[in-house]
């Protein structure tokens, strides 16, 4: 059974930690990665955005990627390396502010690139530097939760084959000025996912890297899970710079934080109806929202799956939602009503899906090290809630 580094006593419920030498664990296998193999591997901040910690990141990593101007701009101001940017669509009134954050830019077609190529010729022309990119949709993809899968029928991410040569006959110029090939289509997955997807990227786009200054392989590498195949990803990515020449970029959300933080939560009460039932101070809708939306299961240490244990639970949030259920936990004793919980792996996709949903407070963020102990990073409050709304 895994125990908590730090002790929690006294600290506010609920509040999410994030342990700065399990990230640092993670970004030294990302750096070996790239010193082995000369990629760039670049933090996707919409899975992990604690900007607190970006000196940490930005020692070890290239830099982020974002998906929004307001990405963009955090990756700029609070890490200073370089700054992706992939969006769907972009809006016209944002895109110099991008220009001015973004040294690379993925469109999502080539009409998108076409639409902005003026903006970026004025932006080389003012002398700012910028390498421009295409999602291509490779149409392979083994993720089986279609919402987290950009390859199922009528995907609206990236350009497929066919759409991709009959736009370039409209606009054959666009193959010269584009730097970059850019696919996402992973998902929480090994790099035996991503050796069987290469060949298909190759031979749909391989003509067309042979010209490109980088590749980008997107996010969905479980790196830093436990068994990982290192070794497999790194021929991997040698063998496509090898072949075609490109700088390979890698952008994870997941890997750079998988299992850096902690969710502390406390027992409000403890009822019955048919089961034992447990109403925690935190909410799977308010405050992990993958638990829903994927559906996931948090660990909770101590916790063994339903009936493992003497005593099962479900686990509720303190809203009105009946569906705000994180699942069911067994335990060796009776739950008391002030007992604090630990939720594990709660760094990515947590705190950046936040929301004050049913008038939910939002958990505290702290962080910790040996060296610094425990530090709050934010309290929030009342008026959190209260200014989005007036
Ligand atoms: C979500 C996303 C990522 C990060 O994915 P993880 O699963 O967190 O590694 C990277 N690139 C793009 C384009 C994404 O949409």
């Amino acid at each position: 059974m895994m125990k908590l580094p730090m002790d929690v006593k006294g600290l506010p419920s609920p509040c999410y930690i994030i342990d700065e030498q399990l990230l640092e664990q993670n970004l030294q296998l990302l750096a070996k990665v790239q010193s082995d193999t000369g990629c760039r591997i670049l933090l996707a901040q919409k899975g992990y955005s604690a900007f607190s910690t970006y000196p940490m990141v930005g020692k070890y990593l290239a830099g982020v990627t974002s998906s929004s101007l307001f990405e963009a701009r955090l990756g700029f101001e609070e890490m200073g390396k370089e700054v992706h940017i992939y969006a769907p669509a972009y809006r016209e009134d944002e895109f110099d502010e991008i220009l001015r954050y973004c040294g690379h830019i993925v469109f999502n077609s080539v009409s998108q690139y076409v639409k902005f190529a003026p903006k970026v010729r004025a932006a080389r022309a003012a002398g700012h530097t910028v390498s421009c990119g295409i999602r291509v949709n490779p149409e392979y993809s083994e993720i089986e939760t279609d919402i987290y899968n950009p390859c199922f029928a009528n995907s609206r991410m990236g350009t497929t084959l066919s759409q991709f040569e009959k736009a370039l006959e409209q606009h054959p110029e666009v193959l010269q000025e584009i730097d970059g090939l850019h696919f996402h289509t992973m998902c929480e997955q090994g790099a035996e996912v991503l050796a069987r997807t290469l060949p298909v990227v190759e031979q749909r786009f391989g003509k067309y890297l042979k010209g490109m200054k980088w590749l980008n392989f997107g996010g969905g590498h479980h790196i830093t899970r436990p068994g990982y195949d290192v070794a497999l990803l790194e021929r991997c990515i040698v063998q496509m710079q090898q072949r075609y020449g490109v700088q390979v970029y890698l952008e994870p959300g997941e890997a750079v934080a998988l299992n850096a933080g902690y969710l502390l939560t406390t027992v409000l009460d403890v009822l019955e109806n048919g089961m034992r039932l447990a109403i925690l101070d935190t909410s799977a809708a308010c405050h992990m929202p993958d638990v829903l939306e994927m559906p996931y299961r948090p660990y909770i240490i101590g916790s063994g799956e339903a009936g493992e244990k003497e005593y099962t639970y479900r686990f509720g949030g303190p809203t009105c939602l009946a569906g705000d259920i994180i699942g069911d936990y067994s335990f060796d004793h009776q739950l008391q009503k002030g007992e604090m919980l630990v939720f594990t792996d709660m760094a990515i996709y947590s705190f950046v899906k936040n929301n004050t949903f049913n008038g939910m407070p939002l958990p505290m963020l702290a962080t910790y090290s040996e060296k610094d102990g425990l530090k709050i990073v934010r309290k929030f409050g009342y008026e959190d809630f209260r200014m989005r709304l007036k």
